[in-house]
């Protein structure tokens, strides 16, 4: 199945598929396991961070390795802002394409999106494109950091018309990373009055910190990709540094990798249920 194929399968299925950012293959793998027990299917995402640690080359080959042997897992570019960048992606077998023209001028941002739609489309890969700005970062911090601005309802509906977007990621209410005691709050109603007019599954940016009944009522009003960042970075951390004060002695990266792993894992297979709506 390609990435395009994902959301019409689950566009009126109040199930989202979960995206999540890696940095090691190993985040990658265990992701890919906790999918394909629960006979699901995730992107696994890269931002231009992740890329500035490896490769797209080490990335592509990781995720072609994890399709060979039967995970059900695409590639993903997350806020991709590069034309250079998004066509190397799209040469080298990214599955999914995220346009983030969300700081330009709509009309530029239209344009832009319309160009990287043109690019992918032949090869089938999915276009995620972005009205309104999504704030902060995948980190945990006291305060939100960028301030977000809401999606425009009027300006989301011409984007999709004159784009042909795949998906559309919109600012209602959520922001990228956690803050330390504040949960996040959807406004899925700037969902309801787009949808009056276009059709057009959605995006939830920054997953991580936003409790199980919001994310539902966001499956519920039309989400089909949510993406998940902050919260596994934060127990991959947790278990590296709780390893190495357990096991100081101990300098084998795989005996460190897989108590981290373990702890990631309990979060992807959290996300997963939530996305899949089971047990909430
Ligand atoms: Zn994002």
């Amino acid at each position: 199945m390609k990435a395009v194929d994902l959301w019409q399968r689950f566009k009126d299925s109040k199930k989202a598929v979960p995206s999540f950012n890696f940095t090691t293959a190993d985040v990658a793998l265990t992701a890919a396991k906790v999918v394909k027990k629960y006979s699901h299917y995730c992107l696994l995402s890269t931002s231009e961070r992740e890329l500035k640690f490896n490769t797209m080359e080490v990335v592509v080959g990781i995720v072609k390795g994890l399709k060979e042997q039967g995970f059900p897992v695409f590639l993903n570019l997350d806020h991709g802002r590069d034309l250079e960048i998004i066509k190397k992606a799209a040469g080298l077998g990214y599955d999914c394409i995220h346009f983030d023209g969300s700081t330009l001028p709509l009309g530029e941002n239209i344009r832009i999106t319309k160009e990287v739609v043109g690019l992918c489309r032949p090869h089938g890969i999915s276009v995620e494109g972005e009205v309104g700005q999504i704030g902060g970062s995948s980190t945990v911090s006291d305060e939100t950091t960028g301030a977000s601005i809401l999606t425009n309802v009027d300006e989301a509906i011409r984007f999709v018309k004159e784009t042909g977007v795949n998906l559309l990621a919109c600012s209602f209410g959520s922001f990228h990373g956690m803050v330390e005691g504040k949960t996040k709050v959807l406004d899925t109603a700037i969902l309801e009055e787009i949808k009056k007019q276009v059709v057009v599954p959605f995006v939830l940016h920054g997953g991580s910190g936003i409790d199980n009944n919001e994310i539902r009522r966001a499956v519920d009003a039309g989400v089909v990709k949510i993406n998940f960042n902050t919260e596994l970075r934060l127990a991959w951390s947790a278990g590296i540094k709780e390893y190495q004060k357990e096991k100081p002695e101990d300098i084998i990266p795989a005996n460190e990798l897989a108590h981290a792993d373990q702890k990631v894992e309990e979060v992807i297979e959290a996300k997963v249920k939530i996305c899949l709506g089971i047990n909430v």
